[in-house]
């Protein structure tokens, strides 16, 4: 018997040093050259905690959009904040008309299987109106093509619709 025992076993194979170079007593590390590569299937579940974020996406659900305003120097965050990044002052929540305007974006033609989402993917950085901070998520319905978007066009929140996985996906950015 021997390596058939590893039933997802897919090779065993010599690694090669990316960043070779001439190194005085020979390779440092020739003994753990042999490398074994398997298949193997993970599948968790977390039990994911939103802490003080929490506020934000339960209104999200009733198709509020809630910012944070620092109680001492006044800045409004969009994304939230619990504690003012400027002043550290601690903040209140604060609805917001959930408009702005696209102030950048970029466009993957590739997104991690687990997302689940259409391609492009475009990621939008919006200065919501009230806020005075960028705030980042996907910008969906721009029409057939990447090419519609242009930066400062007036966006809102959508707000789902349908059941969704994960908080985050109560809400993207279309053109308003
Ligand atoms: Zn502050």
């Amino acid at each position: 018997m021997g390596l058939e025992l590893v039933t997802n076993l897919l090779e065993v194979f010599t690694a090669e040093d990316p960043m070779a170079f001439e190194h005085p007593e020979g390779d440092p590390w020739a003994d753990f050259r042999e490398i074994m590569r398997i298949e193997w299937k993970m599948d968790f579940t977390y039990k994911h905690i939103l802490g003080k974020y929490s506020k934000f996406f339960i209104e999200l659900a009733n198709g509020k959009f809630l910012a944070t305003e620092c109680k001492k120097c006044g800045k409004v965050w969009a994304i939230p904040r619990p504690l003012c990044a400027d002043c550290l002052g601690i903040t209140r929540w604060k609805e917001l008309p959930g408009t702005g305007k696209l102030e950048s974006f970029s466009v993957s033609h590739f997104v991690p299987a687990f997302m689940e989402v259409e391609i492009p993917y475009v990621l939008a950085m919006v200065k919501m109106d009230g806020a005075g901070t960028l705030f980042t998520h996907q910008l969906s319905n721009y029409g057939d093509s990447p090419e519609a978007i242009k930066i400062g066009m007036p966006v809102k929140v959508a707000y789902a619709k349908e059941p969704v996985s994960h908080p985050m996906l109560l809400m993207h950015f279309e053109p308003a």
